[in-house]
């Protein structure tokens, strides 16, 4: 229903992210279908309301006419009826698979993201020139010092599974604590959601367990519609779905989560092979907010904000970009990413990003609100990474490893979690 009425503004966010034609095929099929549909449910309704006063005139009298008209409507209700639920059927799988509505302010060009800020440098050279490209990387570090194992995990697990072994372990626990600690200060409530969700709830979010490349982006439990989750956004999300929340309740809902994260990376093979930057499993926390939509870009920003404070305080080097329409995804209608510099790759590498979906999400999954004059309203939904450890762990070693000593420097602000100690050396 969202839909209907915005034609022209799906439309354009089609062509301004750029997908295929077929998307705009769907979009035809589910607003001209749409139409028919209604005239069936109304052919429908008229039909069923002369049902419904013939069956009170049967109560007084028992007139064969009337019996005859009840046979006839019974026999054109049922194909009408099957019509209107296969049409009802494939709207709904076409207009669950287009994307949302973009902000204005999402650069259009797809190979361009508008960076909007610095953190600890001043541009893209000067984080270069200070940090130059390392002859080894965070793997060569992390298995010298053994805080990482990566041989035995290929036996057992395959390749992109790995051991995070002693200071490496207390690594990613410091990391976990210390980001759970500042969410909780600001008002976030923390949750450890299931890791498995049925394959309806990721299709209610705006995700595929297929990419377009038709390549599986999720570990699906063969026979049982389940599958692994890729991020907690799902299982948050869809704690409060179908739920209207009453005139009372105070948005935003802020909550934490703190999950591993399966990821199957089928379409990346040869892409990032090496180490911890692109692997099956890892563990995330993850922010998300339930609210007004009209508080939704300001919320972004707050969460954007948030993030650029973690990586400050860890010390990294990083930018901030406005994403452009083809890196967005389909349930966001603006997405801000952070990168860090990481010269073990001699590029830079995605920390986290964060999402204002609007109102997306929350339509499918039925989340609304009643107003103070006690109308529903839709609300809007938004997520982002807090910590996503094993790229925050390749940016730690790679930024602050000291050749000489061999160690890598322990950011001040992990340290309580870390026995106090200031430096990683061999485990
Ligand atoms: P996403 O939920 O896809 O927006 O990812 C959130 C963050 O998780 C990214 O910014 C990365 O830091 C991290 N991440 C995503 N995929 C992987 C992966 N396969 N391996 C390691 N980290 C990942």
């Amino acid at each position: 229903n969202g839909i209907i009425g915005k034609q022209d503004q799906y439309q354009e966010s089609i062509i301004r992210r750029k997908l295929p034609t077929a998307t705009l095929d769907d979009l035809q099929f589910v607003i001209q279908n749409r139409r028919k549909q209604i005239e069936l449910t109304e052919q429908i309704n008229v039909l069923k309301s002369e049902r419904s006063s013939l069956g009170d005139q049967m109560q007084k009298e028992k007139k064969p006419e009337i019996i005859a008209r009840l046979g006839q409507i019974k026999a054109e209700l049922k194909p009408l009826e099957l019509e209107a639920k296969l049409l009802i059927e494939d709207i709904y799988t076409k207009a669950e698979s287009l994307p949302n509505l973009l902000d204005e302010s999402v650069p259009i060009n797809p190979e361009v993201n508008d960076i909007t800020n610095f953190i600890h440098c001043d541009s893209e050279q000067d984080a270069q020139s200070k940090l130059p490209k390392l002859k080894y990387d965070h793997k060569d570090i992390g298995e010298k010092l053994n805080l990482v194992e990566f041989e035995t995990a290929s036996r057992i697990s395959g390749s992109s599974w790995y051991y995070l072994i002693g200071d490496g372990a207390l690594l990613e626990q410091a990391l976990i604590q210390y980001s759970l600690s500042k969410a909780r200060k600001r008002g976030y409530k923390m949750i450890i959601p299931p890791s498995i969700v049925k394959s309806e709830i990721i299709h209610a979010c705006g995700y595929r367990p297929q990419d377009q490349n038709n390549e599986k982006q999720v570990y699906e439990l063969e026979g049982e519609g389940k599958s692994l989750t890729g991020t907690a956004e799902i299982p948050l999300g869809a704690l409060h779905s179908s739920t209207i929340f009453d005139a009372n309740t105070d948005l935003p809902i802020k909550y934490v989560g703190i999950s591993r994260s399966y990821r199957a990376e089928a379409g990346s093979s040869g892409r990032d092979t090496k180490g911890l930057y692109r692997v099956h499993e890892f563990t995330k926390v993850e922010l998300f907010h339930f609210t007004d939509s009209a508080n939704a870009a300001k919320e972004l920003e707050e969460i954007k904000d948030f993030q650029m404070e973690i990586i400050s305080e860890l010390g990294l080097k990083a930018k901030v970009m406005n994403m452009a329409t083809s890196d967005l995804g389909a349930p966001a209608k603006k997405k801000y990413d952070i990168e860090a510099w990481m010269p073990g790759r001699g590029n830079w590498g995605e920390l986290s990003s964060c999402s204002n979906c609007g109102e997306y999400q929350a339509r499918r999954l039925g989340i609304r609100k009643y107003n103070k004059d006690q109308k529903i309203a839709h609300i809007s939904t938004l997520n982002g990474t807090c910590m996503a450890i094993p790229r925050v762990i390749v940016a730690i070693i790679e930024q602050f490893y000291n050749p000489e000593s061999e160690s890598i420097t322990i950011p001040e602000v992990l340290r309580p979690y870390m026995d106090d100690k200031t430096v990683i050396t061999k485990n």
